[in-house]
């Protein structure tokens, strides 16, 4: 015994040494995953929207500062018009979405709406006034009701949604492997603060019985830091999934149909304890809430996952719409669905390649052009065409 006392104590060292070293591996690490928190600036005032024009003056970015994946991009959506970005994968249009929402300050450069610096203003005003429509819409453990009316309980506050959920707003970081489960979205939002326990019951009044009162949904008041749109909650003697305009924007949005058939209706659950929901249901879903919204400027993550053809043009219709009148920047991976974009830019290795209208850029024949004729032999040969290849 005494014999083997050496050994193991040198092994209980080495082997706490060692977890210790993990830990604090794990902690390095977990620093570079963390983006920098932003923060409101101390004087920041809500944004104020006289129309919505966009600008994008000499913006450059980069997730490491020594490498700039956005290099002095500049542009302007004015106000109601469509901007269209393609470009190759990894280019750096999700990124300029990412910058325009702030979930990133530029390093250099400024992003203007209405002429204020968005780094001026505060958060929450800020993210009011965007409506996104993702390519993987994020769905609570909830009534459908309950998920289409958070559209409009985010018209109130900071947070329409749950960025870590969304494809657009993933960090690219093996932590994000469970970000699609659904139960997930009690988890610390944008602002990484935890949600207020209790409050999310209050609002939510129609669960059904079996409902879990610690499905916790997001927190949106949390979000509010600033205080703005407290108040805005719904009351307890409101039945928010009774409410009208949850039924109409379901039913622009083309969903009204499919949820009269659901068991329970509007109080049917989704997402992963209750009724799954197909990529272009989600993405109805999303539509819905943007609609509840009813935001000045859009953002757009064109699906690239397979929908049937049917579908696609529905979703289609109902994206054309909803971003009418409103100042919409949207990523296409289908070249075809940007032909009327006031502007089309090729966003290449962080950088503007090409901009100007569909006709300018195929009369011009660069890369816009290419990629164009490209996606047009794809859609001829249906065997070789893949959703992915589809993609840029
Ligand atoms: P895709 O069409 O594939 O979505 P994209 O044009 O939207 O591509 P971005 O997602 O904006 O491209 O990425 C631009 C560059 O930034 C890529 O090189 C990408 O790997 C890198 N990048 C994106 N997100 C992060 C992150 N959170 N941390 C580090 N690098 C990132």
């Amino acid at each position: 015994i005494l014999q083997l006392y050496g050994p193991l104590t040198l092994f209980g060292t080495s082997y706490r040494s060692l977890q210790k070293n993990f830990i604090d591996m794990e902690k390095m690490l977990d620093l570079f995953k963390e983006p920098v928190e932003i923060q409101d600036e101390p004087e920041a005032k809500p944004l104020v929207m006289t129309g919505g024009e966009v600008v994008f003056e000499n913006v450059s970015f980069g997730y490491n500062p020594l490498y700039p994946n956005l290099k002095s991009v500049s542009f302007t959506i004015p106000q109601g018009k469509k901007l269209a970005l393609v470009g190759p994968s990894g280019g750096g249009k999700s990124t300029i979405l990412r910058l325009l929402f702030r979930f990133y300050d530029p390093t250099q450069g400024r992003i203007l709406i209405d002429g204020q610096d968005i780094k001026t203003v505060t958060q929450s005003s800020l993210r009011r006034r965007i409506g996104i429509v993702p390519q993987d819409t994020a769905l609570f453990n909830e009534t459908i009701g309950y998920n289409i009316g958070y559209g409009k309980i985010g018209q109130d506050h900071a947070q329409i949604f749950d960025p870590s959920r969304c494809s657009l707003f993933r960090r690219r970081t093996s932590s994000n492997a469970s970000s699609d489960r659904g139960d997930d979205v009690q988890r610390v939002l944008l602002s990484g603060k935890p949600a207020k326990p209790g409050s999310r019951g209050r609002k939510h009044k129609i669960s059904s019985p079996s409902s879990s009162q610690g499905t916790a949904g997001a927190t949106e008041g949390d979000e509010d830091a600033d205080g703005e749109g407290e108040g805005a909650d719904y009351d307890d003697d409101e039945d928010w999934e009774d409410d009208g305009r949850i039924q109409a924007a379901a039913e622009a949005a083309r969903i009204h149909e499919i949820i009269s058939r659901f068991p329970e209706g509007y109080a049917t659950r989704v997402g992963e304890r209750g009724m799954r929901l197909s990529g272009g249901e989600k993405q109805r879903v999303a539509i819905a809430r943007t609609i509840l919204k009813n935001p000045p400027i859009l953002l757009l993550d064109e699906a690239t996952s397979a929908l049937d053809t049917q579908t696609e043009r529905e979703i289609q219709n109902s994206i054309e719409s909803i971003s009418k009148d409103r100042t919409t920047l949207m990523i296409a991976h289908r070249l075809s669905t940007i032909v009327d974009a006031d502007e089309i830019l090729v966003i290449q290795q962080g950088e503007i390649a090409e901009q100007g209208s569909h006709e300018e850029l195929m009369q011009a024949g660069g890369i816009y052009a290419a990629m164009w004729m490209q996606q047009l032999r794809e859609d001829r040969t249906p065997a070789v065409s893949s959703h992915s290849s589809q993609k840029d």
